[in-house]
């Protein structure tokens, strides 16, 4: 019988993972099968417990359940506890091991698939939620010049800097602090574009050669990857990469093989 894994989230019916998973399967000869499971809000825990008694393996965890997934692990990687949620879990005998490879994910798409090395850049993170906090210490790992969180409650974004402050040159405030600074990369780690909304930035963030991303992916430019364009940004890119590339990492840690991104965003940009 194949190995089982799936997705928790609520809603998951548009989750793209178990399409990225089948993709990774069928390119490393891989046999798995990977499903989306509806979590109910109130017994996340329940729909764990019973997927890991059905033989389950691995799962992925979404929105709204990532702090709860970390509260519910037995053993935390060490990224998992400095993100302070979970997204992959592993079962294991008794054990639930979680992780979490969302800042990994991002890391790598804007490092490898981008081309955009962090070392000595200055570096704008929009947004002081789960998204930012993940990709934190990443960001950090990349060695740049100055990490500025701006956030809509700046107290949150400042709040997030302190509990960074050991790992690199990081600092917080808002959206008003940003006026006359330039950044060379800028990400956007706020849920303002579901909503399709734009945070307050004043013009002129973006530094000659600058790259814009966004977390957010799907049909066309976001709200912010639009006034990016508009704002003479060098590049855009939105999430698609980060969703599979963390996919790729979760991949890894449940089968020990890392199977090559390129193929499924193409087929995932076509689709
Ligand atoms: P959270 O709910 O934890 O945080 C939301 C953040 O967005 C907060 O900082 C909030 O500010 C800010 N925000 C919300 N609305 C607005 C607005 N209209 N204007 C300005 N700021 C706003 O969400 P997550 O961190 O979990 O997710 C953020 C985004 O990242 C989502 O779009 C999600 O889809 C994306 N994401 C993408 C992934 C990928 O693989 N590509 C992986 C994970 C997330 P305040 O604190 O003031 O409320």
């Amino acid at each position: 019988m194949s190995d089982r894994y799936c997705v928790f989230g609520n809603p998951i019916g548009h989750s793209k993972s178990p399409a990225i998973h089948a993709a990774f399967a069928a390119q490393t000869g891989q046999d798995l099968r990977y499903e989306a499971i509806l979590a109910p809000p109130e017994d996340f825990a329940g729909a764990v417990y019973r997927f890991v008694d059905a033989g389950g393996r691995g799962a992925n965890v979404t929105v709204p359940f990532k702090e709860e997934a970390y509260r519910l692990s037995t053993q935390r990687t060490s990224r998992a506890e400095l993100a302070g949620a979970v997204n992959t879990l592993l079962f294991d005998n008794a054990r639930i091991l979680g992780d979490n490879t969302d800042g990994a994910g991002l890391a790598r798409d804007l490092t490898v698939n981008l081309v955009c090395p962090l070392a000595g850049k200055r570096i704008l993170l929009l947004g002081a939620g789960g998204a930012a906090r993940g990709a934190l210490g990443p960001l950090l790992d990349g060695g740049p010049a100055a990490l500025l969180i701006a956030n809509r409650t700046p107290a949150k974004a400042q709040a997030l800097a302190a509990q960074f402050a050991a790992y690199g040159p990081v600092s917080g405030g808002s959206y008003a602090d940003l006026a006359k600074q330039r950044f060379d990369l800028v990400i956007n780690a706020t849920s303002a574009s579901l909503a399709g909304e734009l945070p307050s930035l004043p013009s002129g963030v973006f530094a000659a050669g600058s790259l814009a991303y966004d977390m957010m992916y799907g049909r066309g430019d976001t709200p912010f990857l639009a006034f990016a364009r508009r704002q003479g940004a060098a590049r855009l890119a939105d999430g698609l990469g980060m969703l599979v590339e963390q996919a790729a990492e979760a991949f890894f840690v449940w089968r020990g093989i890392r199977p090559l991104s390129g193929p499924v965003m193409s087929l995932l940009r076509g689709a």
